[in-house]
Order: structure tokens, then C-alpha cells, then sequence
């Protein structure tokens, strides 16, 4: 097919090519939005709109990564869909701005970004915004087999995957206990006692255990929460295992708002009545 082309042709047909793959790209963006804004993910039995891209549409991580910062930016900023149509601003280079780029700087800071690599775009945007282009510290630590065997115990207690997220929340955790060492805090009666949290994550494996219509079961490890299949308010039992299931955090919401659809945002569980509290 290519063989008969002349060099000319060849590339004039490859710059057409790639035209449409950039406004193809801005497409999917599109529909990435329309789902996202209709929570399709959760439905369908994902944790994320993220772990949909992976799982379900099939992209890799980075691509993920950088679809969902084009597509959330692209929606708070319309100077940003035309330069990725044009092929003048890369999704590498958008997911760079996304922590900087408001509809307010749009208009001065899009044109000097515009046409350039995306190592210069960072550090175009790390002069100008140091306080928000943070600098990570790497954080090295020589792990024993004991400290090995209590981080993963930890992990999975949390549920929790990522190391520095762990860390983050046990020094919050530490530091609270520190400072209201003294002060009581009332127990909420609605809250599953710890020694049946822990039967229900043993039985249900410590993963989310939502599951679409289409039968995709969510696969989150993280964030979970334990959900009251009948809630609490209505009635249902925080003692009973067959009433208490694992779900992530995400489900747990998707779940809450189906069961108190009038319920406003913010969210929170509405209280139950005091005869049900009473037993
Ligand atoms: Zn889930």
C-alpha cells in the first residue's frame, strides 16, 4: 500500500493521520466527560473513572493518567480543546498545567506554552509556580523483616496500597491521639464494632464487593468501608454479618445515594430513629 507513494504523499497523508488521531483524541475526551458526569463507572462496577479507562476501555496507566486530567481540565477551560485539536498543546503537556491552569491565566499562560516540549513546559511552570509545582522528597528506609511484616499487615488493615499514603494517615492518626489523648469522644451507635468489621473483611476478602448489572465486580482494595445492606437508618442491624458487606468508598456513596436518593449534598447518613438506636 505505502510502497507506491511518493515521499511527498507519504507525508502529507501522515500529517492528515495524525490530525485525525489528535481530533479522534479530543473525542474520546468528550465521551470520557459525558460518562464521568454521569457516575457510568460506578454502575458499571468500577471504583473510578480511572480504574474504567484501565480495566474497561484498556488503556495503560499513563494514558489513563493523562486522559482524565485533559478531560476534567478541557472542561473547566474551553481555550484548552482547540490547541488539543490542533495538535499544538499535548495531553503530556496538559496534564503538566493541570495543577496551575485556571480559566482566569488561561488567556495569558496558554500561549506561551503552546508549540513547546513538554520538558520545557515544565520548567516554564516550575519558575513561575513553585509553590504549587511541589517538589516530592523521596523518603528512603531500610526495611527489617519485622517492620517488612507489620507494613503489610497495615496495608492491609487500611486497606490501603500506597506506602506514603499509609505513612500519611498513621502519623494524622498518631498525631490526633496525641493531642486529644484526654477528651472523650461519644461511640456512634450505628458504627459496626470492630470485632465484626474484621469478620466481614475476612469473609469478604478485604476487596470492594459491589457488582455491576452487567456482573463486573469492582476490584478495590482501598478506601473500603463497610456498608449496611439494609442501612442502619432504615432499620437494618450494624450486628448482623448477613446485613454488612465490604464496599470501597465510592460504592459506598453510589450505594447511599440510591438508598437516600432525596438527600442533598453533602452527603452524610441520615440519623437513625431514636427507637432503633434504642436496641
Ligand atoms: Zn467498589
Amino acid at each position: 500500500m505505502f510502497e507506491k507513494l511518493c515521499d511527498e504523499t507519504l507525508l502529507v497523508e501522515t500529517k492528515a493521520a495524525v490530525l485525525k488521531e489528535k481530533i479522534q483524541t479530543s473525542r474520546v475526551l468528550d465521551y470520557l466527560a459525558e460518562v464521568d458526569r454521569r457516575r457510568l463507572w460506578l454502575k458499571e462496577g468500577y471504583a473510578s473513572l480511572y480504574g474504567f479507562c484501565i480495566r474497561y476501555l484498556g488503556y495503560s496507566e499513563g494514558e489513563t493518567h493523562r486522559r482524565i486530567q485533559a478531560c476534567r481540565l478541557s472542561q473547566k477551560v474551553v481555550e484548552v480543546k482547540p490547541l488539543l485539536e490542533n495538535g499544538t498543546l499535548s495531553l503530556t503537556s496538559l496534564t503538566l498545567l493541570s495543577p496551575v491552569l485556571e480559566k482566569s491565566n488561561a488567556q495569558d499562560l496558554l500561549p506561551r506554552i503552546i508549540n513547546k516540549p513538554s520538558r520545557e513546559v515544565a520548567d516554564i511552570l516550575a519558575k513561575e509556580f513553585p509553590e504549587k509545582i511541589q517538589k516530592k522528597e523521596i523518603l528512603k528506609i531500610v526495611l527489617d523483616e519485622e517492620l517488612k511484616e507489620l507494613l503489610e499487615k497495615a496495608k492491609r488493615l487500611a486497606s490501603e496500597k500506597d506506602g506514603a499514603a499509609l505513612l500519611k494517615r498513621v502519623l494524622k492518626s498518631f498525631v490526633r491521639q496525641k493531642k486529644t489523648r484526654n477528651t472523650f469522644t461519644p461511640r456512634q451507635t450505628h458504627r459496626v464494632q470492630a470485632r465484626t468489621a474484621k469478620e466481614v473483611k475476612d469473609r469478604d476478602g478485604y476487596r470492594c464487593g459491589y457488582v455491576g448489572p452487567n456482573g463486573v465486580r469492582c476490584s478495590q482494595a482501598a478506601h473500603l468501608q463497610i456498608d449496611h445492606i439494609r442501612p442502619y437508618a432504615l432499620g437494618g442491624s450494624s450486628r448482623d454479618l448477613a446485613n454488612l458487606r465490604l464496599l470501597c468508598r465510592a460504592h459506598n456513596l453510589y450505594k447511599a445515594r440510591q438508598d437516600f436518593p432525596h438527600w442533598q449534598k453533602p452527603f452524610t447518613l441520615p440519623r437513625a430513629p431514636d427507637v432503633i438506636a434504642q436496641r
